[in-house]
């Protein structure tokens, strides 16, 4: 039913005007307040949800109310934090879920996040699909173009829109980045996603982090002090991504 397929090569999609029939909802879920993001095309009834972290019900009251049937379930990474609300939600809609495969260690160590962060795990569901740098998911203006950017977790992912939104989960915040200090980060990889991925997008491309507020790609070339100062030696900090003040 979807059209996947992995593109050897890909150009630089156009950057374009944010589309008129493209519904994007962003909820900010469970005890670390990650952002679930509901994007739906009025066109055509269909939806994409990226990381279903918890509170199910909610994302799919908002399916609802917008009359769309949920197509994919896009993970951005393994974190229990923005995986808590797969089964729940998949077993609600029938979507097809879709993680990187270096991730997949991260989420059948689900219970064990959980019990390093003091919360409760919730039952986990098998991947459909394990997501590759490059392939090209969804159907019209909800196609999107995954990009590889790792550190944060080795199976790390973006999910950029070529109407012009990027969801980098959490590798890129608005003024920080994904701390590194967990299963399987490390600091010179993220640093690299950031600078050698992201950044090659337009300036103008809207960034939707997996915690706190939007930002733009230029904004971050800016004012992120934790990237403007890669390679100075000054910077070695990173940040705690359920902090909201990041
Ligand atoms: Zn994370
Ligand atoms: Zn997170």
């Amino acid at each position: 039913m979807y059209d996947v397929r992995v593109l050897q090569y890909l150009s630089a999609m156009p950057y374009n005007t944010f589309m008129a029939s493209v519904i994007l909802e962003t909820i900010p879920v469970g005890p670390f307040q990650s952002n679930v993001f509901i994007l739906g095309d009025e066109e055509t009834g269909k939806a994409v949800v990226i990381d279903p972290g918890d509170e199910v019900s909610r994302i799919l009251e908002i399916l609802k109310r917008h009359s769309l049937a949920l197509e994919l379930i896009l993970l951005t990474h393994g974190h229990i934090d923005h995986v808590s609300g797969v089964k729940e939600l998949k077993e609600a809609t029938g979507a097809k879920v879709f993680l990187h495969r270096e991730d997949i260690f991260l989420y059948e160590q689900v219970p064990t996040q959980a019990s390093f962060f003091g919360i409760t795990a919730n039952d986990l569901v098998k991947i459909d699909t394990y997501l590759e740098d490059g392939m090209e998911i969804g159907e019209g203006d909800l196609r999107c173009r995954v990009i590889h950017t790792p550190g944060h977790t080795p199976g790390s992912v973006s999910f950029y829109f070529p109407f012009g939104i990027v969801f980098t989960g959490d590798t890129l915040f608005r003024w920080g980045v994904g701390r590194t200090d967990l299963w399987g980060s490390s600091h010179e990889e993220l640093m690299a996603s950031i600078k050698e991925r992201l950044f090659q997008l337009d300036n103008k491309t809207k960034v939707y982090p997996g915690h706190g507020p939007e930002t733009t790609i230029g904004a971050e070339k800016r004012n992120n002090p934790y990237v403007k100062n890669v390679g100075s030696g000054v910077m070695s900090i990173t940040l705690d991504p359920m902090n909201e003040e990041n």
